[in-house]
């Protein structure tokens, strides 16, 4: 069967399904079709032949590589753009783990089910996870910081389309879309005016190769929008809710607010309210500010390059809103900072700070730098497929010698914690496609 394929991406599904892989290196990864030179080529005329290729150089790819290598297994890594590492290079590099050497020297007690507890929460912010994969990410998220520390790693590339065979599997690690702004608005309407905050390479290849191959993939529009970056436009950018917690409001086309603005950065509901808002009136959503001592933290180590002004009306006009408008706005809020009232919008007390000159403003820019959709794996990393059900109800079944990880997959983690589940099952899917079975 495999061996009448051509080495298309219907190809790549054949040898999924025998459990030994081809895979045509190049312009098949980038454009996730394969060369016509390669796709015309027979099965049998291989370039290369290894027990394992790994698609993407991230924590994921890498991670598995190196488990795949130290329990004897050939590897190939194959990474479509010039620079090895995706956004897990770009990462600020929050790990969340429990357990770990440097934990316990600084006698810091976290146990697996907190970390547990902590990736499960919040399902109205980002959705149902599959408990049985999160349950694994969490009791090994502090192994996977120790074995982080205890490695290195070293990648190289090649030039021009290469036919390889994976005679043990392929493990699929191709990260996000949220990278690519096409792909964010062909899969989520709401995003079409995203910024992208992934790397370039980040396009969703292994999403559509999933679905292409008829893998079991889930929550594919989902996002968990990352942060609201306020003043792109001028090069002076604050994130907003993130380390510079700049307090101010955030004004729709009339100049009124619409959502608490001190909404946590984790909390996902914040971002979505700016882009819908932006969304339903076509322009984007202001951020307006006075001078408060977080504001002049950040001046006295960089200039905010945004429109400012001492009056109210200026500082509003300058960014295309109705001054008497966003006065009245300024007014309602300073009010009920003074009086005590509730706040309109469920601002919290302690964020009630009535706003004094002089003010600043600039549009803001919502950007997300995950996508919480992918190839649905079991705790032994392997890709699935969704069947109708069996007689003894089985849903799912492995697809034989596929393997996934990381963002390329579906998101059972928290914020924080992305990177080093990509790492913990890409050491998974590493150390379980050694074990496989060489084709015949
Ligand atoms: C700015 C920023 C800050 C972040 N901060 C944090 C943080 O503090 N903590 C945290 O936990 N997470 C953070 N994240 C998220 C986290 O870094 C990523 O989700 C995680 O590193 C993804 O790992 P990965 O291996 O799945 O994908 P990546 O690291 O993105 O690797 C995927 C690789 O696959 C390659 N690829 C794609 N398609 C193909 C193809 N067809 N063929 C070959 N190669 C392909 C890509 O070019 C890329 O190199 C952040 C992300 C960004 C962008």
């Amino acid at each position: 069967m495999l061996e009448d394929r051509k080495l298309t991406r219907r190809g790549f599904v054949g040898a999924a399904l025998v459990g030994s892989m081809g895979v045509a290196a190049s312009s098949f990864l980038a454009g996730c079709s394969a060369p016509e030179a390669a796709s015309d080529k027979g099965a049998e005329s291989w370039d290369e032949e290894v027990d394992v290729v790994v698609i993407g150089s991230g924590g994921a790819g890498l991670a598995a590589a190196v488990e795949a290598a130290n329990a004897g297994a050939s590897v190939i890594v194959l990474e479509k753009t010039n620079i090895v590492g995706g956004d897990s290079t770009l990462c600020d590099g929050i790990l969340g783990g429990w357990g770990t050497k440097l934990a316990k020297a600084q006698e810091i007690d976290v146990s697996a089910d907190e970390v547990y507890d902590w990736f499960m929460g919040h399902p109205d912010w980002y959705g149902p996870k599959d408990p049985e994969v999160a349950r694994v990410l969490a009791d090994k998220s502090g192994e996977t910081i120790d074995w982080l520390q205890e490695i290195g790693v070293a990648a190289s590339s090649k030039k021009g389309d290469v036919r390889i065979k994976a005679n043990k599997g392929v493990v699929m690690a191709t990260g996000s879309y949220a990278g690519s702004p096409a792909m964010l608005a062909q899969l989520n309407a709401e995003s079409a005016h995203l910024l992208p905050g992934s790397n370039p390479g980040a396009t969703g290849d292994g999403l559509a190769m999933a679905m292409d191959i008829g893998a079991y993939t889930a929550r594919a529009s989902e996002l968990p929008l990352m942060s609201s970056l306020a003043g792109v436009e001028s090069g002076s950018i604050v994130n907003w809710n993130y380390y510079e917690r700049l307090h101010g409001l955030w004004l729709d086309a009339n100049g009124e607010r619409f959502f608490n603005e001190e909404t946590n950065y984790e909390n996902p509901n914040g971002h979505r309210a700016i882009v819908r808002k932006q969304n339903e009136q076509g322009t984007q959503v202001i951020a307006f500010i006075g001078t408060t001592p977080e504001l002049e933290a950040v001046l006295a180590v960089r200039p905010i390059e945004w429109a400012t002004g001492e009056t109210v009306e200026e500082v509003a006009e300058a960014v295309g809103l109705d001054g008497a408008k966003v006065k009245a706005t300024v007014e309602r809020f300073n009010s009920l900072c003074e009086t005590g009232e509730a706040d309109d919008f469920g601002r919290p007390a302690e964020f009630m700070v009535p706003l004094t000159g002089p003010f600043y403003a600039a549009p803001i820019s919502v950007s997300t730098s995950v996508t919480m959709g992918g190839f649905r794996t079991n705790t032994e990393a392997q890709a699935l497929k969704l069947m109708a059900p069996t007689k003894d109800g089985s849903l799912t079944s492995p697809i034989p010698g596929l393997y996934a990880a990381g963002v390329a997959c579906e998101w059972n983690c928290a914020a924080g914690a992305t990177v080093l589940c990509a790492v913990t099952l890409g050491r998974i899917a590493g150390q379980n496609v050694a074990k496989e079975t060489p084709a015949a």
